[in-house]
């Protein structure tokens, strides 16, 4: 059976959502500061356009956050890289969970990265479509949950990252016990309306925090949509 992401992604060489496109945005990533081959790599090859409105496929690999309905956006590839790079760290974690599924990019770009990716999702409407691309693009070890995002995965806990897609007035505490030992949870925290991506560690004593600059992030919120 063909599936339709593959006529699409083999469409290579010319039109806006080409080959040469995707390698154009990694290009500007590059200069912009990214630096692990993997996460580039990773973003080469990923189609962005299957993860937003067709209508929206041509802005597709444009460095820029994109809507995805219900007021929510799939972030820009810049910070999906940032953010990507900065919970491998150069290594691999084994088991990675994010909240925020949204469209999927993210959790898509991660399962090309490390072993398995576990997502959250308040919105079941986003859910439902992203677990629909997982499942046509063969993304095998993303497991997805509908719920607060608050309140992490338990059942899963422990994790060796975790990455939170969307902002939060404080470091949820759930997330932090759910962070195995040398784990690393990365999370854009806003305070006095400013945003800033904060990395905590969990080492053998306690945990240990980390700026790693101004982002902007929809907001987390509380409770199922
Ligand atoms: N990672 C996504 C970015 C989506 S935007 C992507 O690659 O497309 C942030 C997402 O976080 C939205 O879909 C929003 O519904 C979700 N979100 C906000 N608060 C949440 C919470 N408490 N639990 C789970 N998801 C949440």
């Amino acid at each position: 059976m063909i599936h339709k992401h593959k006529l699409r992604t083999e469409n290579r060489g010319i039109g806006m959502t080409s080959q040469g496109t995707r390698d154009r945005l990694v290009q500007r990533l590059r200069d912009d500061g990214i630096k692990d081959e993997r996460v580039l790599k990773a973003i080469t090859q990923l189609p962005r356009h299957e993860f937003v409105d067709e209508a929206l496929s041509s802005r597709a690999y444009e460095n820029t956050a994109l809507p995805i309905g219900q007021s929510q956006t799939i972030s820009q590839p810049w910070i999906v890289a940032r953010m990507t790079e900065a919970l491998l760290d150069g290594g691999t974690p084994e088991k990675v969970l994010e909240v925020g599924t949204g469209s999927g990019y993210q959790a898509a770009i991660l399962a090309r990265l490390v072993p398995s990716v576990f997502t959250v999702e308040r919105i079941d409407e986003l859910l439902k479509l992203a677990r629909r691309r997982f499942h046509s693009m063969r993304l095998n070890n993303i497991y997805v949950r509908y719920a607060d995002g608050h309140l992490g995965w338990p059942s899963q806990a422990p994790f060796d990252g975790i990455m939170v897609t969307a902002a939060a007035q404080l470091v949820p505490e759930e997330l932090l016990a759910q962070l195995g030992i040398g784990g690393l949870l990365v999370i854009p925290i806003e305070s006095n309306g400013q945003q800033r991506l904060i990395a905590v560690r969990r080492t053998g004593e306690g945990f240990e925090e980390s700026d790693l600059g101004a982002v902007v992030f929809v907001p987390m919120l509380s409770g199922l949509a």
